[in-house]
């Protein structure tokens, strides 16, 4: 790989046992790490979750997901769950708290960092398709159908078991640190 700072060509470097790209101009280290992610366990006043069907371009095309994606670098992942809801399912739904955060490692080599929120959804807007979802829908949670990621079936089990055990409480979505505006 090129320097993203100088152009130079980076060579091998082992940082404390890690094998990382360092730019031998400029001394600039190519830290390769996780992508923040978010995804969004949207339940509606039936309880039933929203999925979404992956598109033909997505890794693990057909299966079924949660809303998620990547956290844009100008917002923060509050408003990057509520932005792929909207995307992905054309529902407005703020997250309600936190139910889950997971280290998620793919087939296709991208390692993502993923918060998984949960949203108490009380409209009734049609559900509308977008981005690489080509389907949304409304499941019950003991009829699923087949989910991409196994993260996504965790989660959604999580929640279950939070409600069998007296309701989800102490969840937060504060204490984001926005410095300069
Ligand atoms: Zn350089």
């Amino acid at each position: 790989m090129f320097c993203v700072k100088c152009g130079a060509e980076c060579e091998d470097f082992e940082d404390s046992g890690i094998l990382r790209q360092k730019c031998p101009h400029c001394g600039y280290i190519h830290y390769k790490n996780p992508y923040p992610c978010v995804a969004v366990l949207v339940i509606n006043d039936r309880g039933q979750v929203l999925l979404g069907k992956r598109g033909e371009k997505s890794i693990y095309p057909g299966k079924w997901c949660l809303p998620c994606g990547y956290i844009e670098y100008d917002e923060t992942y509050f408003e990057a769950a509520i932005r792929e809801t909207k995307e992905e399912t054309g529902i407005i739904s703020p997250p309600d708290g936190i139910i889950n955060v997971v280290s998620n490692m793919f087939d296709n080599g991208v390692h993502s960092l993923v918060v998984v929120m949960i949203s108490y959804y009380h409209g009734s807007e049609p559900l509308k398709p977008g981005d690489d979802i080509i389907d949304a829908s409304w499941f019950d949670v003991d009829d699923l159908p087949p989910l991409a990621f196994s993260a996504d079936v965790f989660s959604i089990s999580k929640y279950e078991k939070m409600l069998a055990e007296g309701g989800i409480t102490a969840l937060t979505v504060e204490g984001n640190s926005v410095y300069g505006h």
